[in-house]
C-alpha cells in the first residue's frame, strides 16, 4: 500500500493504479466464482470469490488508503456495511448511538438487532455529557454520524474518540455525507468508518455499494470474518464502477460543495424558507467543530418550508433535481425525509429530531448553480400559487 500523499493524488492513483500483468490503466473485472488450485493440499491466495476477488480487493485497498486504515472491506450496500459493524457485538451488549442517524440504520437497530439482543440507546451525540451518561457496563461502542441526516447536526469526532478510548469502547462512524475527501475520522481516533458508497464515492446514482474501513488489523479481521461468513459482498462489476467513481470524487464533490454553499446562502434569504441547515454556514450549530474536523460543508443542504403543502408543491414544481431517495449523484436530488429516508422512523421520533413535514433535503449535483437557483425559485413561486 502506498504511503499517504495528498488526497487528490491518492484518488487518482489508488494502490492498484495499474494492472501488474498487463500495465492496464484499470483493474480488470474478475468475473469469477472460483480459482483452480494447483496444489490441493495448500490452497492458493485465491480460492473462492466470496472470500476474495481481486477487483473487490482493489477497491478495498483504495478506500483503506484514503481513510488511512489498516483494512478496507466492500459490501453489497451501505446497510450491509453498517450491519456488519454492529454484528461485531452480541446478545446483551449495548451501543450508544446518535439519535439523528440514517433511517435505515435506525430500522436495523430497532428491529433486527433488538431481536438479536443488542441494545441501543439513542442520544444527541453532539452533547458529550449525554453520550457519557448513556454508557453502561455492557456498552461496547459509540456510533455517530456527523453531519447527521437530515438536519446536519455536528458531533465532535475527536472528543467522542477520546471518550471511547477512555472507556475502552469502539468508536464507529458513518462517513457517507463527507467521504474521505472532506473528513477522515480514523485520523481523529475512530476505530471503524462505514460508508454508503452508493452516494458520493461512486457518485453517479448507478449502483448500490457499501464500504467499511478499520483502523487496526485486528478490528479489520473481525469485520472480514463477518463479511466472509455472511456473504454480503460487493460484486466485481460494481466494485469496478465504484473504483471508477472514486477517481473523480475530488472534482465532483468540491464543485458540488461550492454550489451547495451558494444555494444554502441564497435559500436562507428566501421568504418561504423557514430554516436552512448547512454546516458551511457560520451560524449553523457546531460550525466551528465541523470546520476543525472537516474540510468543507459538503454538498447536502436541508431546508424547511412552513407547510407540507409548500414542500410537496416545490417537489412537484422543480425540473432539474430528481425528486428521489438518495444523494451524492452528479444530478441534484431533492428528498423528502418524512416519506423517504426517515419513513421507517415513527412520526413522534421524527418530530423530536426536527424532521417536520416541511423539511426538504437537497443533494447538490453538478448542474450550473444559477440554473439550479432559478429552478428552485420558479418552483417556490409555483408552490405558493393557489391551486
Ligand atoms: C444511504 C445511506 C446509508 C445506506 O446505504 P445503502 O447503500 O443505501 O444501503 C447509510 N448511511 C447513510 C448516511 C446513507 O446516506
Amino acid at each position: 500500500m502506498s504511503t499517504p500523499r495528498d488526497i487528490d493524488t491518492r484518488l487518482a492513483h489508488p494502490p492498484q493504479d495499474r494492472d501488474p500483468r498487463t500495465g492496464a490503466s484499470s483493474c480488470p473485472i474478475y468475473q469469477v466464482s472460483t480459482y483452480h488450485q494447483p496444489d490441493p493440499e495448500h490452497l492458493a491466495r485465491y480460492d473462492y470469490a466470496r472470500s476474495d476477488n481481486p477487483t473487490r480487493e482493489a477497491l478495498e485497498e483504495a478506500v483503506a488508503n484514503l481513510e488511512g486504515g489498516a483494512r478496507g472491506l466492500a459490501f453489497a450496500s451501505g446497510m450491509a456495511a453498517v450491519s456488519t459493524a454492529f454484528m461485531i457485538f452480541g446478545t446483551g451488549d449495548h451501543v450508544v448511538v446518535g439519535n439523528d442517524i440514517y433511517g435505515g440504520t435506525f430500522r436495523v437497530l430497532t428491529t433486527i438487532f433488538r431481536r438479536w439482543g443488542l441494545n441501543a440507546t439513542l442520544v444527541d451525540t453532539g452533547d458529550l455529557e449525554a453520550v457519557r451518561a448513556a454508557i453502561t457496563p455492557q456498552t461496547k461502542a459509540i456510533y455517530v454520524e456527523t453531519p447527521s441526516n437530515p438536519t446536519l447536526r455536528i458531533t465532535d469526532l475527536a472528543a467522542v474518540a477520546a471518550l471511547a478510548r477512555e472507556r475502552e469502547l469502539l468508536a464507529i462512524t458513518d462517513n457517507t455525507f463527507m467521504s474521505p475527501l472532506l473528513q477522515r475520522p480514523l485520523e481523529l481516533g475512530f476505530d471503524i468508518v462505514v460508508h454508503s458508497a452508493t452516494k458520493f464515492i461512486a457518485g453517479h446514482s448507478d449502483l448500490i455499494a457499501g464500504l467499511a474501513v478499520a483502523r487496526d488489523a485486528e478490528t479489520g479481521r473481525r469485520l472480514r470474518q463477518i463479511q466472509n461468513s455472511m456473504g454480503a459482498i460487493l460484486g466485481p462489476q460494481d466494485a469496478w464502477l465504484t473504483l471508477r467513481g472514486l477517481k473523480t470524487l475530488g472534482v465532483r464533490l468540491r464543485q458540488e460543495q461550492r454550489s451547495a454553499e451558494i444555494l444554502a446562502r441564497w435559500l436562507a434569504g428566501q421568504p418561504e424558507v423557514v430554516r436552512v441547515y448547512y454546516p458551511g454556514l457560520e451560524d449553523h450549530p457546531g460550525h466551528d467543530i465541523h470546520r476543525r474536523q472537516a474540510s468543507g460543508g459538503g454538498a447536502v443542504v436541508s431546508f424547511e418550508l412552513a407547510t407540507r403543502e409548500l414542500a410537496v408543491g416545490l417537489m412537484k414544481g422543480v425540473r432539474l433535481p430528481l425528486v428521489a431517495v438518495s444523494l451524492g449523484g452528479v444530478e441534484s436530488i431533492l428528498s423528502y425525509p418524512a416519506t423517504m429516508s426517515h419513513a421507517a422512523m415513527p412520526a413522534g421520533e421524527r418530530a423530536a429530531r426536527g424532521i417536520t413535514d416541511g423539511l426538504l433535503r437537497l443533494s447538490v449535483g453538478l448542474e450550473d448553480v444559477a440554473d439550479l437557483q432559478a429552478d428552485l425559485r420558479q418552483a417556490l413561486d409555483a408552490a405558493a400559487r393557489p391551486q
